[in-house]
């Protein structure tokens, strides 16, 4: 029997998809569709559409402090809070727009090209403003075939927390910190990884928790797998009981895609909350 508090998570990132005209409409169907008891669902739009989010799903669909409702979240923030950063937007601006924001994605380190440590800053800028974080991390195919998956984990969580008390970081919240687990050849390729390989792979990033000095070896850390998820395959991670949930890309534009990925998430939720009652 799965035996955990850790809560299940599901993020979706629409990447530079949506404008600040559709995207309201896709939070709104993507909530009432995909309402689901015990499962945290988050929405990362672009920057100029988290007003429209934000006010797509005020009322009774908006994040409440039980977990019920839908957050808002922001894909990158930078790691300054004020300063000459031309295009940039800190943690401290999302004030009111976003309660999360994702740091360290992929593309974001391919195509900005964002370091460990820069991500670090970032995550610390973020948890400074409150933001609940999710952190990615994940191998390149070619580390993967060289047997070098864990390794590569290993040191990006090391740099990217090493100015991190982790107290710090997760605070009080039980969700200021969540880990991605995202290997970069299965983002948007349609290529996932196996189960076991991503609940290996969370061993891995909870080991390196621990001995960092995580509380608890970094048991109270949720762990989302991320890559080319889809609701056909959702049900694999959700099996492994080290895997919390997903971060979600092209399949959370959709909103009955997306409903049914929260659905079976929610399985493995109240199989936890039942072994739990
Ligand atoms: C992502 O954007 O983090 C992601 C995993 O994308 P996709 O689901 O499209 O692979």
């Amino acid at each position: 029997m799965i035996r955990s508090m850790r809560p299940v998570i599901v993020a979706g990132n629409w990447k530079m998809h949506t404008t600040p005209a559709d995207a309201g409409e896709l939070a709104r169907l993507i909530a009432a569709r995909s309402r689901v008891d015990r499962v945290v669902r988050v929405l990362c739009p672009p920057y100029v559409c988290l007003a429209a989010v934000r006010n797509a799903l005020a009322g009774p669909a908006v994040e409440a402090a039980d977990g019920s409702g839908v957050a808002v979240g922001a894909q990158d923030v930078h790691h300054e809070a004020t300063g000459a950063f031309t295009g940039a937007i800190s943690a401290p601006m999302l004030a009111g727009l976003a309660t999360w924001t994702i740091v360290g994605h992929s593309e974001r380190r391919r195509d900005a090209c964002e370091t460990d440590e820069l991500i670090g800053r970032k995550l610390m800028a973020a948890r400074a403003a409150g933001l609940r974080t999710i952190l990615c991390v994940g191998e390149q195919l070619a580390d993967r075939d060289a047997g070098l998956a864990r390794d590569v984990v290993d040191r990006q969580l090391r740099t990217c927390l090493a100015g991190a008390a982790p107290a710090a970081l997760a605070g009080d919240d039980p969700l200021g910190l969540t880990i991605a687990y995202e290997p970069v050849w299965a983002i948007g390729t349609g290529r996932n990884a196996r189960g076991a390989d991503a609940a290996e792979m969370a061993g891995a990033i909870r080991a390196a928790l621990a001995s960092i000095g995580f509380a608890d070896g970094g048991e109270d850390v949720p762990v989302l797998y991320g890559g080319s998820v889809t609701s056909s395959n959702i049900d694999e991670f959700m099996a492994e009981p080290s895997i919390d949930g997903a971060l979600v890309g092209g399949a959370s534009l959709r909103p009955d895609e997306m409903a049914a990925i929260v659905a079976r998430a929610g399985l493995t939720a109240a199989a936890r909350a039942g072994t739990l009652a």
